[in-house]
């Protein structure tokens, strides 16, 4: 009796009667339900994008820098102000620190803040002819600068997706789905890469965030409505 090939419908039946068995038991490999993780959020969050109001690369640097410890909505208020007084590198790296302060207090920790702000600004203008770097080695030079906020920036403002931002929700989410073991965000980032497709990377993070503040809170996770409950080992339903 021949046995004729079977189809990518029929794999994608299996993995998802797999993904329904008794959890813990019969899980398909995180690369497998990483697909899967993709396609129900881009469904459940259709409009997931970059929460930071920004125009251009420098405003989302400045944005992204602001956003440390600090909400987006926050950062959201103080922007506006920010953009319209400095609007662009030029204008920021001749700040008065004690000006940038006053406008950013109420963002936090506005002292280190206003240093990497006008420092960033300076080196935009002195080694960068004042344009935003587009590459991770530049971008993670500039003071007040990590891989994190490159990320973002590069992901989102220049459509380069050199890796995958990592936050809070990404890191508590990406945990809960079994997708990695880590701790440090450097490390989640290495697991994560190798199963999302590139071009997904910087759409990914917003899925996460999105995940992570309606559904898969960090102290009570919504587990009895998220929508990847039978292909989580954490799901507590
Ligand atoms: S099932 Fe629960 S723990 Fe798992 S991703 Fe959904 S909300 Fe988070």
């Amino acid at each position: 009796m021949s046995v004729r090939p079977r189809g990518r419908k029929a794999a994608a039946r299996d993995l998802a009667t797999a993904t329904r068995a008794p959890r813990r038991t019969r899980l398909a490999p995180p690369a497998e339900r990483a697909k899967v993780v993709l396609r129900r959020l881009k469904r459940r969050f259709p409009d997931a994008r970059c929460a930071l109001d920004h125009e251009d690369a420098y405003q989302l640097l400045v944005a992204t820098i602001l956003s440390a410890q600090c909400t987006d909505a926050r950062v959201n208020m103080v922007t506006p102000e920010l953009f319209a007084r400095y609007p662009g590198p030029a204008e920021l790296a001749r700040a008065m620190p004690s000006d940038v302060e006053e406008m950013i207090r109420s963002t936090g920790f506005f002292r280190n803040k206003t240093r990497s702000l006008i420092g960033m600004a300076q080196a935009v203008v002195a080694d960068h002819g004042g344009e935003v770097p587009r590459t991770m080695e530049r971008l993670r030079v500039l003071p007040g600068v990590g891989r994190k906020t490159a990320n973002v920036v590069l992901g989102n403002a220049y459509g380069i997706n050199e890796g995958i931002t990592v936050d809070t929700h990404v890191a508590r989410v990406s945990r809960r789905l079994g997708l990695t073991d880590q701790e440090d965000p450097v490390k989640i980032e290495r697991n994560l890469m190798p199963l999302f497709p590139r071009k997904e990377w910087a759409l990914l993070s917003h899925l996460l965030i999105f995940h992570g503040r309606q559904i898969c809170l960090a102290r009570r996770p919504r587990c009895g409505e998220c929508p990847l409950s039978d292909l989580c080992p954490s799901a507590a339903l």
